[in-house]
């Protein structure tokens, strides 16, 4: 019985793009710039991973050299993204702000600089406890010492950018399919042939696993085990008050972070007991509590918020805590991956859909993607990332 006898809908394309969060999105359209055909197939809803989970935050201050480049080049893209997509991604540079308890922390972060900021011309400023007082008079000044300040980092709307990349992909020829989990992907005489999903059948020469933290599960079927586990985070909003709090905060001590939406809500977390694997979107007490005290220890006003809505997602954490993005050495012709971000996945997507849609198409692997190549695991060459929040 032919698959479209089966119920399924059936296609033949360039590339089939496994998942619909934000890394799949742009790399899909990605791809239809340049003229592919492409099928994006998504388990759920577009989005509904974590890329609409998250706290909407951009950096450029990573903990090596590699990652901070891809994250200066990403932040570009990301700010021209609303004219380019036609939906405001409602990007602004807000800052982060790291608070300190101990002059230790703080000479951390000073050679942090020295060593990877300053020489990629990255500015950052340290705020002594006086400084910190007179700008953030609603931040405990007794409780630290100093703070770490990165004003060129900030914020955006996931909603909107994930929006922009579905509407203007979808002008440009990508199909969709929800609802249609991948269950197999087919290798004939060492290359990709064809995708299978819940709801759909797709003949391609390409396919890239953009699963997030689903990837490992859907990539040991082809018997290729990368190094990415899932761990769910909680994360909560207050109700709305009035707009008072610009940075994104992170106390370096409990790693708990706060900050405000454009609404008002004061939005934070804190690692709670963060078990591995695909546990289900839940939220507990202890995280709740654990958070709120956290919150207060940051700022004592913050006893008067009231927590208005919790939800989780998923950290896909590699053991570098750097994405992997590419092909393997001994990979099926045709398959790619970019997955595994670690926590700080979409603000690097608009630049990796751009670099994986390059390497689908031509064949090149820019220097800003080669360094998150899969083997680097079993290379020696690992990419370790210090500066992870939450
Ligand atoms: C609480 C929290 C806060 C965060 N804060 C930030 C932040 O401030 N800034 C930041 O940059 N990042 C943040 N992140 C991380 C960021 O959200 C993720 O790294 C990013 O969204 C990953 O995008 P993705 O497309 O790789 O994965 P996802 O968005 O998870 O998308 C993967 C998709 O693949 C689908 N899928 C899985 N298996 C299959 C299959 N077999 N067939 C078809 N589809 C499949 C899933 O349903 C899912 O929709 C945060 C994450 C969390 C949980």
């Amino acid at each position: 019985m032919s698959e479209e006898g089966r119920g399924l809908q059936s296609f033949v394309g360039d590339v089939v793009v496994v998942g619909g969060g934000v890394v799949g999105l742009a790399t899909a359209y990605g791809l239809a710039r340049r003229g592919l055909k492409v099928v994006v197939m998504e388990r759920g809803y577009l989005g509904g991973g974590s890329s609409t989970r998250n706290v909407s935050r951009f950096r450029v201050h990573f903990g090596n050299a590699e990652n901070t480049r891809y994250a200066i080049e990403s932040a570009r893209i990301m700010e021209r993204l609303s004219g380019e997509l036609g939906w405001n991604a409602i990007f602004k540079r807000s800052g982060y702000l790291w608070l300190a308890r101990e002059e230790r922390i703080l000479n951390q972060y000073r050679e942090l600089n020295e060593k990877v900021w300053k020489p990629l011309g990255v500015p950052v400023k340290f705020l002594t406890r006086e400084e910190l007082a007179e700008r953030y008079p609603y931040i405990d000044k007794s409780r630290y010492v100093g703070a770490v300040l990165g004003e060129q980092d900030g914020e955006f709307h996931h909603d909107y950018v994930m929006a922009g990349y579905y509407t203007r992909g979808r002008d440009l020829g990508v199909e969709y399919v929800e609802n249609s989990e991948v269950t197999k992907i087919t290798i004939t005489n060492g290359k990709v042939s064809e995708v299978r999903g819940r709801r759909a059948f797709a003949k391609a020469k390409s396919v890239v696993v953009t699963a997030g933290a689903w990837t490992k599960d859907l990539m040991l079927q082809l018997g290729i085990d990368l190094p990415i586990t899932p761990v769910r985070k909680e994360i909560g909003v207050t109700a709305p008050v009035r707009y008072f709090m610009e940075p994104f905060i992170i106390d370096t001590q409990t790693n708990a972070y706060v900050a405000q939406t454009m609404r008002g809500e004061v939005i934070g977390s804190i690692e709670g007991r963060d078990e591995p694997g695909l546990k289900p979107f839940e939220n507990t007490l202890d995280w709740l509590t654990k958070w709120a005290r956290a919150m207060e220890e940051i700022m004592p006003s913050a006893r008067r918020l009231r927590v208005m809505r919790v939800w989780s997602g998923f950290y896909e954490m590699t053991p570098d805590h750097s994405h992997i993005m590419g092909r393997g050495r001994d990979w099926p012709e045709g398959l790619y991956v970019a997955s595994g971000f670690s926590g700080h996945g979409f603000m690097l997507a608009p630049l990796t859909g751009e670099l994986m849609a390059e390497y689908v198409a031509t064949g090149r692997l820019s220097d800003l993607a080669a360094p998150f190549s899969p083997d680097r695991f079993s290379s020696g060459n690992m990419l370790k990332e210090a500066v992870v929040i939450g």
